[in-house]
């Protein structure tokens, strides 16, 4: 069974053209400094969160720089024509690169910040884990779900809470759905609560509830997206989204000639 994950899923659902692009036709793809530095700041707080939040604020930058720089040498190196890099407005990429490098080591003081006064701790599996981008690999009805959790944490209020950290703004409710059905499958626990940790704002979302939210209605809407993909039933969608489409040069809306 050819496994899927939460991001291919909302690729299918918003343009199902941008996924044959990227994985059938593979085409290059256009770089962009936010990927670099959303992963980046993931690695500085996962780091951090390690350390039982023991470790220091400089040494969190410290994580965060070394991380991003690698990250953006090696995709400068895969890409190095700054046409193909993404960036907001009129922002030269160069620009783009600097001002993410600070403004991510900026959001890593403020996870600090934020962690000081927090009361929920990470989740520690019955297997032993510390739940941190916890793996998890799912059979839900037929379909196969594979991904990773950035946090499952145990709040004193609420009992266990799938927290995903957000560099950037998008949120998604399907991803916190699918990270609660994977937990109860996984190992048998009940997770009624999720959240963002939002880099914009330095600290958490108001919790989102996720009774609703079932397998079986889970399955339904990735047997919807994994049947595009598995019957070849491609679709384009152009709208604002296309901004930040990786692809976009070899979209046939953005490759005719006028
Ligand atoms: S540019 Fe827009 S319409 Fe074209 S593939 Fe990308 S998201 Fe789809």
């Amino acid at each position: 069974m050819k496994p899927t994950s939460v991001s291919q899923h909302t690729t299918l659902a918003q343009c199902s053209e941008a996924h044959r692009l990227a994985r059938v036709e593979k085409v290059p793809q256009r770089e962009a400094a936010w990927f670099h530095h959303g992963t980046a700041v993931h690695s500085a707080i996962e780091e951090y969160e390690r350390s039982g939040r023991s470790m220091d604020v400089e040494a969190a930058v410290g994580v965060f720089e070394r991380s991003y720089d690698a990250l953006v040498e090696e995709a400068q190196a895969r890409q190095p024509d700054y046409g193909m890099w993404m960036a907001g407005g009129r922002t030269k990429p160069q620009t783009d690169i600097r001002n993410r490098r600070k403004a991510g080591a900026d959001q890593v003081r403020s996870y600090l910040d934020w962690a000081e006064d927090d009361d929920s701790s990470i989740w520690t599996t019955p297997d032993g884990q510390k739940a941190l981008e916890l793996p998890f690999d799912i059979d839900l009805y037929g379909v196969r779900v594979k991904g990773f959790i950035d946090q499952v944490v145990e709040d004193p209020y609420l009992g266990l809470v799938v927290r995903d950290i957000k560099t950037g703004t998008t949120k998604a409710v399907i991803q916190l759905a699918t990270y609660r059905v994977a937990l109860e499958m996984t190992y048998g626990v009940k997770v009624n609560w999720g959240d963002w940790w939002l880099g914009k704002t330095g600290t958490t979302t108001k919790p989102v509830d996720l009774r609703p939210f079932t397998a079986r209605w889970l399955a339904t809407q990735y047997e919807a997206t994994t049947a595009i993909r598995d019957n070849d039933l491609w679709s384009a969608n152009p709208g604002s989204h296309c901004f930040a489409c990786t692809v976009k040069d070899s979209c046939f809306l953005y490759s005719m000639e006028p």
